[in-house]
């Protein structure tokens, strides 16, 4: 969240004080320059969170959460934006401005919204009414508890009945709300002639809630054979598909507190799985996951399980939704469940206890892919050629080298390879990285040099000369191509185009990765500050640029040194002489 200079918003952050803040709600201790305490957003014994009263920032060493004095208070309060400004400055007696006059557009826009919610609202109570009352509701009701849903589980997840008459939820909207508000509610069709009508008919229907617990689509079972089996609500200014995950207003506590989220594919299996003790559970309602949905999960928890149905459906929407949370740098487990069972099916067979075990030894992702590879006959070279070009996508991804070339081993043992192509290409996949590919989190805490780390905070802290140091790092492109680049970017940029740089501002336009990485070094003391420091940084950024072109350059060298051509000597010599340079060039640093 940006604060604008000169607004409301950086009126308050300036004035509220962070420490005061954060005490109404966790206890604080002085500890060195910082205050610690218990985590709010994580179960844990010792404090590993932290607010630096300086940089008015929190940070959890432990979760990984952290921001300024109002993302705190959003997430307390699980409230947005505008509300945490108010609460803020009340808290710190600060008055509070009238709210801005809106322009005719954005109330009607504002209004039509209210009425959707409104409108859902009594819907699911119109559903579960059906539900409980109607012949045909009740026959719906018999279904559900055959497959094992009782009365608590019906009213927990706000289950509900479509009728089958095409118009009966029409007829009781016609009397309140505009035709045109109808046409828009997702919840009504059009026949050819224009006119409306039910949108789910003799359907089990799910409510599907945002984040903050307001209803607003459906998705209904079909009871017979109806097609399609599942139907949800059409867009709407209150819903989009690719943005909401079921079940999360429910599981948003248990995602903190457990850090990881079972990710299943359908209503019946969340609701199964929350049942059998794990509230930990969403699901991506009918599609496989959207970059939207990965990154609304990722404000709760950065691990997964994934237990999608074994079909091939399944196992393909798994494979799309592995790729994308490893590029979100999402930790990934795969769970998939004996006997083609989905996670409701299984339970229901084999109880919770049975489920809860084979969750706890969810294999990692490459694990699966590797038992996944291992299906396609090895026999051949040509059958390890397709395995190891099914694996290699998913190796390149892995964000540490060392891990990735781990991995490349065990997939070669794995898959028995022995040909020397094959070993090479994947020995080719571990050095190489994927440029779009993110690092996971829990590597973090160990990422950037010494050098890297102390340049940022000297950006941050150091009043006297960041603006010449930020210059020196522009001119000579020092940052490129470092794990920090990302980071140091922003600063200088921000640096240069006058301001003072505020790593809550900076951590709103980075990724989860780098958000955490730039806190945990804001959190680092590094004591006074020198120009002399600063040159030293930047010197050994300038060294290990050079000893990284010297390498590459030595490899150069080996491969045109062991072939005879003519071209080659001549590729030679021009290669050794630069390596000459370079080498006088870092004997002098
Ligand atoms: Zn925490």
């Amino acid at each position: 969240m940006m604060t604008e200079a000169g607004s409301f918003a950086d009126k308050v952050k300036q004035q509220a004080d962070i420490v005061r803040v954060v005490g109404e709600y966790v206890r604080l201790k002085k500890s060195g320059q910082n205050f610690t305490g218990l985590c709010p957003f994580h179960s844990e014994k010792t404090p590993s969170f932290a607010v630096h009263p300086v940089k008015q920032i929190y940070h959890c060493f432990g979760c990984g959460v952290g921001g300024d004095v109002f993302k705190f208070v959003m997430e307390m309060e699980k409230c947005g934006f505008p509300e945490a400004i108010r609460l803020v400055a009340e808290k710190c007696g600060i008055a509070v401005p009238p709210p801005r006059e809106r322009s005719p557009e954005e109330r009607r826009e504002n209004q039509q919204r209210t009425a959707l919610v409104k409108m859902h609202s009594e819907a699911a109570a119109f559903f579960a009414r059906q539900l409980e009352t109607t012949p045909e509701g009740k026959a719906a009701h018999a279904y559900l508890e055959d497959r094992g849903l009782d009365q608590e589980a019906i009213v927990r997840f706000g289950l509900g009945y479509a009728p089958s008459g095409g118009d009966v939820l029409l007829r009781e909207f016609r009397v309140k709300y505009a035709e045109k508000l109808l046409g828009v509610s997702g919840l009504f069709s059009t026949d050819a002639s224009g006119r409306l009508y039910d949108r789910f008919r003799r359907r089990i229907m799910f409510p599907i809630a945002n984040e903050s617990g307001k209803v607003v689509a459906f998705g209904g079972r079909a009871l017979g054979d109806d097609m399609p089996k599942y139907l949800n609500s059409s867009e709407t200014p209150i819903y989009s598909k690719s943005a909401v995950l079921y079940n999360l207003d429910k599981a948003k506590e248990a995602l903190r507190q457990r850090d990881f989220a079972i990710l299943v594919e359908g209503y019946m299996d969340t609701i199964g799985v929350a049942r059998a003790g794990h509230a930990n559970v969403i699901a991506s309602c009918g599609t496989s996951l959207t970059e939207s949905q990965a990154k609304l999960l990722g404000r709760f928890t950065q691990r997964v399980v994934v237990n999608y149905d074994p079909d091939s459906a399944g196992q393909a929407a798994t494979e799309r939704s592995l790729t994308l949370l490893l590029e979100q740098g999402f930790d990934v487990r795969v769970l998939q469940l004996p006997g083609g069972k989905d996670p409701d099916n299984f339970i229901k067979a084999d109880g919770a206890a049975e489920y809860a075990k084979l969750l706890g030894a969810s294999p990692a992702y490459l694990d699966y892919l590797i038992a996944r590879a291992r299906q396609t006959d090895l026999t051949s070279g040509e059958g390890k050629l397709r395995a190891v070009n099914f694996l290699m996508p998913y190796l390149q991804r892995i964000p540490n080298r060392l891990l990735r070339s781990e991995w490349a081993t065990k997939i070669a043992e794995q898959l028995r390879i022995e040909e020397p192509v094959l070993r090479e290409s994947l020995k080719r996949a571990a050095v190489e990285r994927r440029s779009n590919v993110q690092t996971n989190p829990e590597l973090v805490a160990r990422a950037g040099k010494p050098a890297e780390r102390r340049l940022i905070q000297l950006l941050i802290e150091s009043d006297d000369f960041r603006q010449r140091l930020a210059e020196a790092i522009r001119a000579t492109d020092l940052h490129r191509g470092l794990e920090t680049e990302q980071i140091l970017a922003a600063l200088v940029e921000s640096i240069l185009s006058g301001g003072r740089p505020d790593p809550a501002d900076l951590a709103a336009n980075l990724d989860e990765r780098h958000r955490r990485l730039l806190f945990e070094i804001a959190f680092e003391s590094g004591g006074a500050a020198s120009w002399e420091e600063a040159e030293s940084c930047l010197r050994a950024l300038r060294r290990g640029q050079v000893d990284a072109e010297l390498a590459a350059l030595q490899k150069e060298i080996e491969v045109q040194a062991a072939s005879k051509s003519p071209e080659s000597s001549e590729a030679l010599r021009s290669l050794l002489q630069r390596k000459q340079e370079l080498t006088k060039l870092s004997q002098g640093m």
